[in-house]
């Protein structure tokens, strides 16, 4: 019998990762076996000498490798939310197995052969629309993996995968390690001028934990965004904005241009070999847009519709900036703060005078009323089960007949070893086997202020920006399409979705934050408990689309950069900075500035799975802005909306095409006017 917990099956509450029964040197044993396992199960399939069939060759590859999954997951999701330097050279250890593996599954003939053998035969099969879905995706998992090449490209593509693989990771460490490498202590009380209260404290108590007196900051969200946007001392907020925006291109040891650079062209090569023109139209075959030029048009045509409300804004801040304090040339470290400046100016409605409303416990029962009420979820916090930090909080949802629906983990605050932004993710999927719906295990994870304890009289609670209440809001939203997912098979469950559809979830719950019949129900006062004046409501709403032509031109400026690296043939790139010019021409506001790179840390791109798919944020915000045209049209709790929403969408996961599902939920296809309209760019 083993004592590597991973190995057995989890005999904790609702089956449970058992967190704090894992030991680090348990993971490479348990993926070791775990891959042995299932590559048995995987010969077992190849090798039946049954003819093929759906049920024995698709839908037994799709539940083979639970336990492998289990593990992945679990020791994934720590290497992100709570890593260490041991999960680290784990993960440099683990990482080229697993994509061994799966390129040993993708370039098994054997089982390829009887995939391809229920393929062919689809049309005679009388599958369901989710199982004819699953078998498209099987086949296209393998013949988008090389299984039709030749042996020599096969093994060619094998290398490739390997190596891709390695240098993700290492993108993605490099990163991290300029994140926290950077420390800006401040000692002088008279360099924090401007800074609100909240963040001198949460940098003098970041100052304490590292022993050190004064004011220490650094580049994780919580400390950084209040410095850029507030800091009266134009000299640190250029210094503490370089540091940033220079992260991986220091030419050290942690500099990422040549990973960049390396990742570009075996993504291309990749392409080549499978037979498609780049990396983008490989990827773009499984997205709603299908290929290169409609994304270009689709990001071209926004930026028309941006560029000149961008322009104009852009020349009210410098103007304004040059009233107020004789800035003769705004640059990248004045955008933030000037533009704060003005808002307040404009909408007297700066973040301080938000917060006291926004204290995290309201918000996070503001979206669990919000869920009850469109669709029908209690969330019961429960301390039963095991988790990896102490400050995860844990829930059980139920449904209103009091059916388990999931697991629910959320983790608020910022950590070392805890990456930066925010996510959601699973711990376990959702599927129906043998008629049992086995339901998933939903997290997420954000880096939010956090709690001031109390010393000297002076706690204070997590009390959280409007945009962090947007972003928990987003999450949450994604954490919907897992908690909610009621499919048959676990890779179609969720948000198992196509890339360009898995946002409109989350940006969809996005809108409750601006409407005052959601916001009376949680933004109270954390004090006094008084709800959250009309009048600051409606600021928020005519405040919402404030600068939204320059945040469309940044946001349109990353996809037409994502886009310049995969939708085109790279080979010729030398100059990570010099192509990332070219690429920015369109949509550059500030003057430039020599020390500063995006794509080094353009972690979407380069080290997660964006790459070719960033225009994905935008053609979502088409989709969500148009789905909630229709919850306004009927009434944001209107039940059956909801109920649509919920049958059509959050629950059907990937078992149809995205834009089927949409039709069925909307009844016609969606249009940009109302993002157009809702962003101010249509008038
Ligand atoms: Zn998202």
């Amino acid at each position: 019998m083993t004592s590597n917990i991973l190995l057995k099956s989890f005999q904790t509450p609702y089956n449970t990762a058992p967190f704090s029964n894992i030991k680090n040197e348990d993971f490479l044993p348990a993926f070791k076996l775990c891959i042995e396992e299932a590559k048995a199960e995987i010969d077992a399939i190849a090798n039946n000498s049954e003819e093929p069939t759906f049920k024995n060759t698709i839908e037994a590859l799709e539940f083979s490798g639970e336990q492998l999954d289990r593990v992945s997951s679990i020791f994934f999701n720590l290497n992100s939310a709570e890593t260490n330097d041991a999960i680290q050279k784990i993960a440099q250890e683990v990482s080229p197995l697993l994509s061994e593996f799966s390129n040993d599954i993708t370039l098994n003939e054997a089982l390829f052969k009887r995939i391809k053998s229920v393929y062919d035969s689809k049309s005679s099969l009388n599958l369901n629309t989710e199982q004819q879905t699953l078998l498209d995706k099987k086949y296209k998992s393998f013949s988008r993996n090389g299984a039709n090449l030749p042996d020599d490209k096969k093994e060619k593509l094998r290398e490739i995968d390997k190596e891709l693989s390695k240098l993700k990771l290492k993108f993605g460490e490099n990163v991290l390690a300029e994140t926290n490498k950077f420390e800006m202590l401040i000692t002088d009380e008279k360099e924090l001028s401007g800074l609100p209260d909240g963040a001198m404290e949460a940098a003098k108590q970041l100052a304490e934990s590292k022993g050190k007196e004064g004011w220490l900051f650094n580049l994780d969200y919580p400390s950084y965004i209040p410095f850029v946007t507030y800091a009266d001392n134009r000299h640190l907020r250029k210094k503490i904005t370089l540091a940033a925006g220079s992260k991986g291109f220091n030419n050290d040891d942690l500099d990422n241009q040549d990973i960049v650079l390396k990742i570009a062209k075996l993504r291309f090569e990749r392409a080549n070999l499978l037979g498609y023109k780049t990396h983008a139209h490989f990827v773009l075959e499984e997205r709603m847009a299908k290929n290169p030029a409609k994304v270009e048009g689709f990001l071209n045509e926004l930026l028309e519709k941006a560029k000149p409300a961008a322009n104009e804004e852009f020349k009210k801040l410098q103007n304004f900036a040059k009233e107020l304090d004789g800035i003769e040339q705004l640059e990248k470290w004045d955008g933030s703060y000037y533009s704060e400046k003005l808002k307040q100016k404009l909408f007297n409605l700066d973040d301080e005078l938000l917060k006291p409303y926004f204290k995290l416990e309201n918000v996070i029962d503001g979206a669990f009323t919000v869920a009850k009420k469109l669709f029908d979820l209690n969330f019961e916090e429960i301390k039963d089960i095991d988790k990896y930090h102490e400050d995860v909080l844990t829930y059980k949802v139920t449904n209103s007949d009091g059916d388990f629906i999931s697991i629910f983990y959320a983790d608020f605050f910022p950590r070392a070893g805890k990456r930066n932004g925010a996510w959601m993710t699973s711990y376990k999927p959702q599927s129906i086997k043998d008629g049992k719906n086995d339901r998933p295990h939903i997290s997420i994870v954000c880096n939010f202020t956090k709690p001031i304890p109390a010393k000297a009289g002076k706690s204070k609670p997590s009390l959280l920006t409007f945009n962090e209440v947007t972003t928990l809001f987003h999450e949450f939203g994604h954490a919907l399409h897992g908690m909610l997912a009621n499919t048959t098979y676990p890779s179609l469950s969720g948000t198992s979705v196509y890339w360009d559809f898995v946002e409109l979830p989350s940006q969809v719950m996005e809108n409750w934050c601006n409407e005052k019949e959601a916001l009376e129900l949680f933004a109270k006062h954390y004090e006094t408990g008084e709800v959250i004046p009309m009048d600051l409501v409606e600021k928020i709403k005519e405040s919402a689309t404030f600068h939204e032509g320059m945040q469309t031109l940044r946001q349109i400026s990353f996809g037409l950069l994502d886009m310049s690296w995969h939708g085109q043939d790279p080979t010729g790139i030398a100059d990570v900075k010099a192509h990332e010019l070219n690429a920015f021409e369109n949509t550059t506001l500030y003057p430039e500035t020599p020390e500063t790179c995006m794509s080094t840390s353009f972690s979407h791109i380069f080290q997660g799975g964006y790459s070719s798919g960033y225009y994905s944020y935008k053609w979502a915000e088409v989709l969500d802005a148009d789905a909630f045209e229709y919850f306004k049209e009927t009434g944001i709790f209107n039940k059956d909306t909801a109920t649509k929403f919920k049958n059509n969408v959050l629950s059907q996961g990937g078992t149809e095409d995205p834009i089927v599902l949409y039709k069925r939920f909307r009844g016609k296809e969606p249009q940009p006017e109302a993002l157009l309209r809702r962003a101010g760019l249509l008038k």
